[in-house]
């Protein structure tokens, strides 16, 4: 027989809208008769035995009218004047209710919950009626309302008194890790429990012609299986071989501009370096920046000692000299694996290869295979036919095809995946190199692909980025600046003033080197991480941003190209031409010491009311002079309400700089406008965005 909401509620001692939550959460709808069947009854009944229903029940009153209202709103009308059960198959409640409730299973039946979660969403993604999961969690002391934010390991001691198997969803990238390339993080949270072995990432390093491609081509000849190698019909970047049972992951551009280019932007796409030195030739200027770029980036070195079938090959040469360098060979009672080889005839090969085998087994590379894969970008370019293609190390997870993505600040799904074989797979895990399609802009070497559970997610992910950059441009620029380092040392943030030194000649090299190794102060090393002969390069630039160094040139100077790249870098290059004047410039600055820095006096203050025109070229914005006054050729800093991250609380944020061309007052050009009027502002050549309600502040410098 049925029974009426109302009876059923009095006969358990409820509130009738608890009655109808119970039905609610055990799939059921009650019909405008508000009768309930006996096999629903008898359900509600077991639900609230045992259960301290009541006295929470007032919290979950207000919602539930609310949910009630909209399911009710959701109905059809004309629908059957009985109670039924709703078939499985029908959409879910979480689904109506919830858009962005999805319940994740693992294979096993483990259910995949997110970091937070409010107790509701917990609910759905259990499957557990509401009213129960508050009084799990009220008999383990948290009194919560439904909309209450719990973690995961609150949501994980419920789901288990409730017999429910969870996991947590894997951690992912923030914006600013993907704005970053910095992925250091989300490797330092993954769990321990979920990681397992991955084949080692290998770079070659070394001076021109010393057999870094020779090298390279051998291992891909002889260690790929004929059919694999058959189908290589133009290279993606990076290959892998099998050995025994173990892979190994080869990058394929060879050099250390590539390497350093990555970790500059905050890559990790090497395990292991492998330095090639000819056996006839010995450490030479690139042996020995491959060397330091390494030692900065903290990646281990094998030195394949090649070209051992010439005669002139003196590997004694090639161990003196890295000894000399603080790199001691194995065989003269240090850590250095030094391994003759021959491009040509293949001999020691497979030692080498055997070494870094050895090498990746005690560096316990690992990475968790089942998440959404992370990658890196090491190659991109675009292709009549496939358009724009990128070649990705998988740095953890396991990617896959369809997978909707994000890469740095575009998103999108990956349409297609090639091995380094030219076989469409499906699937890549942790080291596998691939290419992939699906991509609309060439991303950048080192930029980050992260997987997302839903390319709508993924665009929130880019846009996020996107913003990111907005506001970070210009600190971005300026991110290693002189005044930076200055400042950092100040604060004591920096131990270290890194310095990479390029001379006009040897032996202004080492003059310079000596010297500045002399100095020292109580609290700060100063350290020279790289010196060099010759005009500086890209690759100072790069090694000098990755390793927060600037950059001395003595009687060298730096193409405008170079000064453009450092700029764009943040990078600081300063040339001398005397010796004495580099010691007292880094004394100064380890001494704190500023330059006869520049003085400001702010002007006065505007807030933009409209914006009339908005260009690379010009800007024209008119708004109100709240302060002070506004003057012809002055700068100005702009400032922005947003929302900050982690308060959700608005505040103001510094988000551009540039000057200020020309001030009208109505048709006419003014010298000046003062606090109280309404002006004009035309302001230079910008990439500013100006929006209404900004507030500008107006300065000038005076030294
Ligand atoms: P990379 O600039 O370091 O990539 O050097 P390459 O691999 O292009 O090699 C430079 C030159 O040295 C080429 O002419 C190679 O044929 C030669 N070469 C490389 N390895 C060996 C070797 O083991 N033995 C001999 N005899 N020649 C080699």
């Amino acid at each position: 027989m049925p029974i009426s909401v109302t009876d059923l509620a009095k006969k358990l001692n409820i509130a009738p809208e608890a009655v109808q939550l119970y039905a609610m959460e055990l799939d059921y709808e009650i019909e405008d008769d508000n009768l309930v069947s006996d096999e629903i009854a008898a359900e509600i009944r077991k639900l609230e035995e045992g259960d301290e229903i009541s006295q929470v029940e007032h919290e979950i009153e207000e919602e539930l009218d609310r949910e009630i209202v909209e399911k009710q709103q959701e109905r059809t009308a004309g629908h059957k004047k009985s109670v039924r059960k709703k078939k499985k198959e029908d959409t879910p409640p979480a689904e109506k209710l919830e858009e962005e409730v999805k319940v994740i299973k693992t294979d096993d039946g483990t259910i995949i919950l997110p970091e937070t979660m409010s107790v509701k969403t917990l609910a759905r993604l259990i499957t557990k009626p509401i009213p129960i999961v508050l009084v799990k969690l009220k008999q383990n002391g948290i009194i919560a309302n439904l909309k209450e934010e719990i973690d995961y390991e609150t949501a994980a001691i419920i789901a288990q008194e409730l017999n429910v198997k969870v996991k947590k969803e894997a951690t992912e990238l923030s914006g600013e890790d993907l704005f970053r390339a910095d992925i250091s993080k989300l490797l330092e949270e993954e769990e321990v429990e979920h990681l397992k072995k991955r084949p080692p990432i290998i770079s070659i390093m070394g001076h021109v012609d010393h057999g870094k491609t020779s090298i390279l081509d051998y291992i891909r000849k002889t260690k790929i299986a004929e059919k694999e190698a058959g189908g290589i019909t133009q290279s993606i970047g990076a290959y892998q071989v099998k050995i025994d049972k173990d892979l190994i992951t080869f990058l394929d551009t060879p050099g250390h501009e590539a390497f350093t280019l990555m970790r500059a932007r905050g890559a990790r796409a090497t395990d292991i370096a492998v330095l090639v030195v000819a056996a006839t030739e010995g450490l030479k200027p690139q042996s020995l920046e491959a060397i330091n770029h390494a030692r900065e980036a903290d990646i281990p070195i094998i030195v394949a000692i090649n070209k051992m079938d010439l005669d002139g090959a003196n590997p004694d040469l090639v161990k003196g000299q890295l000894a000399e360098k603080e790199l001691n060979p194995t065989d003269w009672g240090g850590d250095i694996h030094c391994i003759p080889v021959s491009a040509k005839t293949g001999e020691g090969i497979e030692q080498l290869l055997d070494t870094i085998r050895l090498m990746a087994e005690e560096k316990k590379l690992k990475a968790n295979p089942d998440r959404p894969a992370i990658a890196t970008v090491i190659e991109s370019s675009v292709q009549s036919g496939a358009g724009v293609t990128a070649t990705v190390l998988i740095n953890t997870g396991t990617l896959h095809q369809g997978d909707p993505f994000v890469i740095y600040d575009q998103y999108g799904k990956i349409r297609s995946m090639t091995d380094f074989s030219g076989s469409a797979v499906k699937n890549a895990p942790p080291s596998a190199p691939v290419q992939i399609t699906g991509i609309t802009n060439l991303p950048q070497v080192g930029d980050l692909l992260q997987i997302m559970k839903s390319e709508k997610i993924a665009r929130k992910k880019a846009e996020e980025v996107q913003s990111i950059e907005h506001k970070d441009e210009l600190r971005k620029r300026k991110q290693f600046s002189l005044a930076t380092l200055k400042t950092k040392l100040a604060e004591g943030k920096l131990s270290q003033c890194k310095i990479i030194v390029k001379a006009s000649s040897k032996g202004s090299q080492e003059a310079v080197v000596n010297e500045i190794e002399k100095i020292k102060t109580d609290e700060h090393m100063v350290k020279v991480i790289h010196a060099g002969v010759g005009e500086i390069s890209e690759s100072d630039i790069m090694l000098a941003k990755a390793g927060e160094a600037f950059i001395i040139g003595f009687e060298v100077a730096a193409s405008s190209r170079i000064q453009k790249l450092a700029d764009k870098e943040g990078v600081t290059i300063m040339t001398f031409e005397v010796i004495y004047h580099i010691t007292e410039k880094i004394n100064d600055i380890l001494l704190g010491k500023m330059d006869e820095e520049e003085t400001e006096i702010i002007l006065g203050e505007f807030k933009i009311k409209a914006v009339f025109a908005s260009n690379k070229k010009m800007a024209v914005i008119g708004g109100d002079v709240i302060k002070g006054k506004m003057r012809k050729q002055s700068r100005f800093r702009q400032f922005r309400m947003v929302e900050n991250e982690e308060t959700k609380e608005k505040e103001e944020q510094m988000i551009g700089e540039g000057k200020i061309q020309s001030v009208q007052m109505g048709q006419k050009e003014v010298n000046e406008a003062n606090e109280g009027t309404e002006c004009g502002l035309k302001i230079e050549h910008t990439e500013l965005l100006f929006e209404k309600g900004d507030r500008l502040e107006l300065f000038v410098s005076k030294k």
